[in-house]
């Protein structure tokens, strides 16, 4: 698997390299897309790429999604809260598309494990092949079931939920979470956030958090300013530890 970058900044994301690959820039012969990472190669039209190694980011940029994910500026704040390495067992609420599930095994192996509840079976399934593609099935244990209904796992470090109603998981997950454990819920509206802190009376609260990122677009010797669309407000992170 590889990626095709322009120099603009365009990119293309390559599963199969044995034929030759269609852009609206030209068609890139399949030789050219078995050259080396690093190569510089040409379109028919003359358009230049460069041949990069696939890694993580980019593959998970590429996969099928089901219900609106985690927007990755968001994953980065959770990542900045609170500590997550290789051995962590961590409990997910929410598996949507799987892709905040991804990032979690991909820090958590080879040791570790995210156990991850879904409600829903075509979410499920959409979740199972994006592991599968990348190859992080070993360290997730994928659940069909209600995480309102309970939690079966003990002496958890994280539980991340992404659901609509994290007040009815506080109890379990209570139960679950090691002393100083972190609960960490993603809620898209300040309502939804204000009745998790109003019904929550065992976990310490950590914080309530919202996260803007500005990215500038830059054309040499003639513009470097911020883009002109971004994305404002995705979701709220509330933080919670077990005491
Ligand atoms: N975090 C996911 C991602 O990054 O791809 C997206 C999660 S999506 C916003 C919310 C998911 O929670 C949906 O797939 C929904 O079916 C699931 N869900 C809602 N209530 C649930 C519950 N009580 N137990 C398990 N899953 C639930």
């Amino acid at each position: 698997m590889i990626l095709l970058h322009k120099k603009t900044g365009k990119k293309f994301y390559l599963e199969n390299k044995d034929k030759d690959f269609n852009t609206h820039f030209g068609i890139i012969k399949k030789e050219d897309l078995n050259k080396e990472p690093g190569s510089i190669v040409k379109s028919h039209l003359g358009e230049e790429f460069i041949i990069f190694e696939d890694n993580f980011n980019d593959i998970i940029g590429y996969l099928k999604l089901g219900p609106q994910s985690v927007h990755k500026k968001d994953i980065g704040l959770l990542y900045s809260l609170v500590p997550i390495y290789s051995g962590m067992k961590i409990v997910e609420g929410g598996t949507g598309s799987g892709i905040l599930t991804s990032y979690l095994a991909n820090s958590v192996k080879p040791n570790g494990k995210v156990y991850s509840y879904e409600i829903r079976k075509d979410f499920y399934k959409i979740a199972k092949k994006n592991f599968e593609k990348l190859k992080l099935l070993d360290y997730i244990e994928l659940k069909l079931k209600d995480i309102n209904n309970g939690i079966e796992e003990k002496n958890v470090d994280l539980i991340v939920l992404d659901t609509p109603d994290p007040w009815n998981t506080l109890n379990f997950a209570y139960e679950s979470l090691k002393i100083g454990g972190y609960l960490a819920s993603f809620l898209p509206n300040i309502t939804s956030v204000l009745k998790l802190l109003d019904l929550n009376e065992k976990f310490l609260l950590i914080g309530i958090y919202e996260n803007f990122v500005r990215k500038w677009e830059y054309v040499r010797g003639k513009v470097l300013r911020p883009e002109n669309f971004e994305i404002v407000h995705t979701e709220f992170l509330v933080l919670f530890r077990r005491i």
